[in-house]
């Protein structure tokens, strides 16, 4: 063993590692060799979004091994909701990571993360109660929660997250402030299919007569964007009068923020975010505007 290559790590080649602390040790003996540590945190059933956020990751300047993490967090699921009938295909998330170079990948138990009587929880604050913490009522104490222990456990120099999950990054960018990870937080641009859709685990859902159906919210929400000049008001007018156009579709929420996601936003960066639900399948999506200074 040396220092760049301590057991459980053989450059080039994929590890898989299900324990936490024989993973921790593996990234602590990488970085104390100089070796910077990039984090990609995913549900699995890898598809092309998770394909580009290792990309950013395997491509960030500076030497770095990157870990990817496949983990179905049961915290982050609300009763009713698709814990259970999440796919699963690990031979098949294992086999993209070896295409795109990952060396790590951490896939443990929920045993692992959630030993028995665990029940310290991170609380987001007043955001995580917003939009999708509305709709989803301890989503994203969940989620932090996670990231959190994933952040401990791999002790990553920088990590990666999709602006998909828009206001899953703004949170985890603020965590990462508020409670002193010593880590940079990426967001990464939403990868779409050809008809505009948001790539996503989920869509594998949507029936043969919604699927086409869903690209009404990146049409709603392009539509906003598309009269920014016009004001906040005219944006959302906009979006909603396309959104409304698919009676098959049931909107949870439609808002314009600041880029942190601050409501009133008069002029300047802006976001447009949408979410709604189509038979079963619940698709969140968002957009980048700029209002008039
Ligand atoms: P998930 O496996 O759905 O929890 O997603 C893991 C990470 O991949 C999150 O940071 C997501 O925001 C990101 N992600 C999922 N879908 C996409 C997409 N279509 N484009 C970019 N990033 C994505």
């Amino acid at each position: 063993m040396t220092a760049t290559k301590p057991r459980g790590y053989t450059p080039g080649q994929l590890t898989v590692h299900a324990d936490p602390p024989a993973l921790h040790a593996v990234t602590r003996t990488l970085k104390g060799a100089g070796r910077r540590i990039a984090l990609v945190p995913t549900m699995g059933a890898l598809h092309d979004g998770h394909r580009e956020l290792i990309r950013h990751a395997r491509l960030a300047k500076g030497a770095s091994v990157t870990v990817v993490s496949i983990f179905v967090n049961p915290l982050q699921f609300g009763p009713g909701e698709d814990l259970e009938r999440y796919p699963r295909p690990l031979e098949a998330d294992l086999e993209m990571c070896r295409e795109e170079g990952v060396e790590l990948v951490f896939t443990p138990g929920v045993e692992d993360m959630y030993p028995a009587g665990a029940d310290t929880t991170v609380s987001p604050g007043a955001l995580g109660d917003e939009m999708e913490g509305a709709v989803r009522p301890g989503h994203f104490a969940g989620v932090l929660t996670v990231v959190s222990k994933l952040f401990h456990v791999v002790a990553p120099d920088v990590a990666y997250f999709g602006e998909k999950d828009y206001q899953q990054l703004v949170l985890v960018r603020k965590m990462a402030r508020d409670l002193d990870f010593p880590l940079d937080v990426v967001g990464v641009p939403t990868v779409r299919e050809d008809d505009g859709v948001a790539r996503s685990s989920r869509n594998a859902y949507l029936s043969a007569a919604d699927r086409p159906r869903a690209a009404v919210l990146q049409e709603a929400l392009r539509a906003g964007a598309s009269v920014s000049a016009q004001g906040p008001e005219a944006v959302l007018a906009a979006a909603r009068a396309v959104l409304a156009r698919e009676p098959a579709l049931e909107l949870d929420y439609l808002e314009l923020r600041d880029p942190d996601l601050r409501p009133d936003v008069r002029q300047g960066k802006a976001r447009l975010l949408v979410a709604a639900r189509l038979g079963t399948t619940r698709l969140i999506d968002n957009i980048t505007v700029q209002l008039e200074i």
